[in-house]
């Protein structure tokens, strides 16, 4: 160890290291890619940085009640542990699985707690990264250096979720709380409460809190689809009963589960009018023949725009026929002191009011990058496969999939990036770069994503944050497992969008 001088804050900062490859975050990414390191890179050094006090990411900081995984354990699993419980599962279930992950496999030695990292310097002189760090614990400053930047750090602002600004905010009486900073003490019993966003947290909040409330309403500007599904899968419980391995029970249930994401996606761009027909469909069955689906549940969008929040056994529209919720699809007009005024002009009163109003897009965790000194403005970047950018040396980010679970990919990025670790190391290559290649040359360069196929209000919002991308699947994040699986691991890693040195 030795002590240098931050240039930020002046004071001496603690060298703790050198690492070949640093891994930000011990979300689901972060342990995923700390175990391909462990398993696929034994010679390789690594340390994996966490702002938190545990591992967990997303799984952490969400505790509103009911909190759950939207997709299922068997893919939203690592390829590499079996999922053994019911697809859907909650926080706690999720946590105790990454737990197993971690000591199965002794990721824990690799992993520095509390350290939130403010700042990532490139120099091509050094041919490596300079991590600053701050001791959330100390507020000590400490200093790394790694070869490699493995961005883990997920994709929205952990501290604070998204809401918007409501004329009279300030003049209602109850609280007003966003579901991402639950205040453990929120006393919910017998009040009235008015949930405003028809996402999947307003979805899992609501069945989770409406035994308990007065009254639960959702007020959404406009509809969502859901898909409402048991909560088992019939072929996982026969095999189980049939006291097949496990490890066989996770392959066979991914691939069938898969298989079916597949032909739904298609069918959802082939026949969008008879998916939604299906979907509404099961919808009606829930609610009964009286209740007006056509204004509460039936988008504007065709399915698959937005994700599709899955609700397992219908929990959400049994709480609405039961009477203990209901939804009601207005636009707010203000706040007052009972509750919110609607644009209808009526007022919807309530005791406690939840803002489910999405994330706060943060596409670096909030690490100031320079390369070479100047200051990384990632809308100037074209993206290779949404997980590489060009001008941004030795640098993989893991951004997952929204229509298929995010872990996939944390999977297929993971052996991507051992791969390519492995095919530098044989080259005596100490830096790699994504560069448009020649026949790349006159490509349209667009946003990040196309609003016409995926548009959530997050990422409409923060889209000049991220980088661009290019037409060809090479310069793309496609949102597309069922092509990357198959591709990534094809990959030439001499190709020229790589330039090695
Ligand atoms: C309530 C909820 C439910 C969801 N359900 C699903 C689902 O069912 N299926 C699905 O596919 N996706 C789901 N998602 C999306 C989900 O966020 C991802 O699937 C996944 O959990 C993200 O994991 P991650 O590790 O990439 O990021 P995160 O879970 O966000 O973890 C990132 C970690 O990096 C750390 N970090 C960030 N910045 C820094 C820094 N500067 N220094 C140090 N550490 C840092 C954070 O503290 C955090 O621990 C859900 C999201 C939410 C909010």
């Amino acid at each position: 160890m030795d002590t240098a001088i931050d240039a930020v804050t002046a004071r001496p900062s603690t060298q703790v290291g050198h690492f070949d490859v640093l891994v930000v975050g011990a979300g689901i990414s972060g342990i995923g890619s700390a175990y391909h390191l462990a398993q696929h890179c034994p010679g390789k050094t690594f340390v994996v940085l966490e702002s938190k006090d545990t591992f967990g990411g997303t799984w952490v900081t969400h505790k509103f009640p009911g909190i759950r995984s939207d997709s299922d354990l068997y893919t939203f699993g690592y390829s590499f542990k079996s999922w053994t419980g019911a697809p859907i599962a909650t926080a706690a279930e999720i946590l105790k699985y990454m737990k197993e992950v971690v000591e199965e496999n002794d990721l824990a030695r690799h992993i520095r707690y509390g350290h939130r990292i403010d700042r990532a310097s490139w120099s091509s002189s050094d041919n490596r990264w300079t991590v600053e760090a701050t001791r959330t614990d100390t507020g000590e400053p400490c200093r790394f250096t790694t070869n490699f930047l493995w961005m883990c750090q997920g994709y929205y602002r952990h501290a604070k979720g998204y809401t918007p600004k409501w004329e009279g905010m300030d003049e209602f009486k109850g609280p007003i709380v966003h579901p991402q900073t639950w205040p453990e003490d929120l006393d919910y019993t017998g009040k009235r409460v008015v949930v405003i966003g028809s996402g999947a947290t307003a979805a899992t909040v609501l069945p989770a809190m409406a035994p308990k409330c007065a009254h639960i309403t959702m007020l959404q500007r406009s509809p969502t689809y859901f898909r409402i599904g048991r909560n088992a899968i019939e072929i996982a419980d026969e095999l189980r009963r049939l006291q097949v391995d496990e490890s066989w029970i996770h392959e066979i249930v991914r691939r069938k589960i898969l298989y079916e994401q597949d032909a739904f996606t298609k069918r959802c761009v082939a026949d969008p009018e008879g998916v939604k027909k299906d979907l509404l469909g099961a919808i009606r069955s829930h609610v009964g023949p009286d209740y007006d689906v056509d204004t509460h549940f039936t988008p504007n969008y065709r399915p698959w725009r937005q994700r599709i929040a899955f609700v397992p056994d219908g929990d959400l529209f049994n709480g609405i026929a039961e009477g203990k919720a209901s939804v009601v699809t207005d636009e707010i007009e203000r706040f007052e002191a009972k509750g919110v005024r609607l644009k209808s002009g009526n007022l919807l009163e309530a005791d406690i009011i939840l803002t489910a109003t999405g994330f706060d897009l943060c596409v670096f965790g909030d690490i100031a990058i320079t390369i070479d000194g100047k200051p990384l403005v990632l809308g100037d970047t074209v993206t290779y496969r949404g997980m590489m950018f060009t001008g941004v040396p030795n640098l993989v980010w893991v951004f997952g999939y929204f229509r298929a679970s995010w872990t996939l990919r944390v999977d297929i990025v993971a052996d991507f990036v051992c791969r390519l670790l492995a095919h530098m190391e044989s080259k005596g290559a100490k830096r790699v770069d994504a560069r448009l290649r020649p026949q790349d040359k006159d490509m349209p360069l667009l946003p990040w994503i196309d609003p016409e196929d995926f548009n959530p209000g997050y990422m409409m919002r923060g889209l000049h944050l991220l980088p661009r991308r290019g037409d060809k699947p090479e310069w793309a994040h496609t949102q597309d497992y069922w092509a990357e699986k198959d591709e990534f691991p094809k990959i030439d890693l001499d190709d020229a969008a790589f330039v090695y040195a």
